[in-house]
């Protein structure tokens, strides 16, 4: 009897497996043909100075719009990854982004633009090629763009990582440690490398109160950060809590829904014009 029911359910776990495998292999090759149908469209989140408030940046944050759904980056950009997509995905945000950062260039109102570059586009041979290719076609000035990085990125073939950032600090780009304190990086590693900011991950943030452990990590991040000469952001800012924690630890700039969630450019563009009135 129970080996019957056991059977019965390594029936059903065979039949979900295989209806996932499916749904993974169309979701696959709809995203294949995303670009093309202009499904893909970059959201801004501001990024701002933590006591004055002023906009410094913005983060783009790619989303897609599949069968009348936004589909999370956090379920394509996985996938799109492991099917190599992610390489022609990736320039196609690396252009828009230049594009979008030279637009307020010539407006007048240039702004920080951060990109995230995956592990996979990162360590692709022609990486920095395509880098310098979009910022000599787009002519944006590249002081204002920065890529983000997470530290698995890092991590891997220190060496040679540091020569790459170092090619990549040479265009005139700044780079920053995504999600930083989630991985492990080795913290003498980070002493060597050529980066410019440190984002603190939100899963310190998120419970961030005066004194308990989360706002004993974002201290020793700061720390850190601000001896080695980094800017230190903080993700996921939520709360005016989490904001005030994050002042009294001498925190440099946030990024959340406190502040404001990720907006399509027309929308972006209505709350810069407000934080101006
Ligand atoms: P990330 O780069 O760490 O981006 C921050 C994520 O936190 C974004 O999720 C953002 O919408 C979300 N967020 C911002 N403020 C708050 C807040 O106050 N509270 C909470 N709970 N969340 C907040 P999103 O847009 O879903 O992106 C998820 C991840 O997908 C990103 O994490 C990044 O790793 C990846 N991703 C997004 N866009 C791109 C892209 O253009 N290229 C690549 N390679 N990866 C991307
Ligand atoms: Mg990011
Ligand atoms: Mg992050
Ligand atoms: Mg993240």
């Amino acid at each position: 009897q129970a080996q019957q029911q056991g059977g019965n359910a390594l029936r059903y776990y065979d039949q979900e497996m295989n209806a996932r495998a499916i749904e993974r292999l169309a979701l696959e090759a709809d995203l294949r043909y995303a670009i093309e149908r202009n499904q893909l469209q970059l959201y801004f989140q501001p990024q701002a100075h933590i006591h004055s408030l002023q906009i410094i940046g913005v983060e783009c944050l790619i989303r897609w719009h599949h069968l009348g759904k936004l589909v999370s980056p956090i379920e394509f950009i996985p996938l799109a990854e492991e099917s190599g997509l992610i390489i022609p995905m990736g320039e196609w945000i690396l252009r828009t982004a230049c594009q979008q950062a030279k637009a307020w260039q010539d407006a007048g109102t240039p702004l920080i633009v951060a990109i995230n570059i995956s592990v996979r586009q990162f360590q692709h041979p022609h990486f920095l090629s395509l880098v310098r290719q979009v910022l000599q076609t787009t002519a944006v000035d590249p002081a204002w763009i920065e890529l983000e990085i997470t530290e698995s990125v890092v991590m891997q073939d220190a060496d040679h990582t540091i020569e790459l950032l170092q090619q990549l600090r040479d265009l005139g780009v700044m780079l920053s440690i995504d999600d930083f304190g989630t991985g492990y990086s080795s913290l003498s590693y980070l002493r060597r490398f050529p980066i410019n900011k440190l984002k603190i991950d939100q899963s310190f943030v998120g419970n961030l109160v005066s004194g308990n452990q989360d706002a004993a990590i974002v201290d020793a991040i700061v720390r850190l950060g601000h001896n080695l000469g980094l800017t230190v952001i903080a993700e996921g800012v939520e709360t005016e809590a989490h904001l005030a924690v994050l002042a009294q630890l001498h925190c440099d700039e946030i990024q959340g829904y406190y502040f404001s969630r990720p907006l399509p450019l027309a929308e972006l563009t209505r709350f810069l014009s407000s934080q101006i009135a």
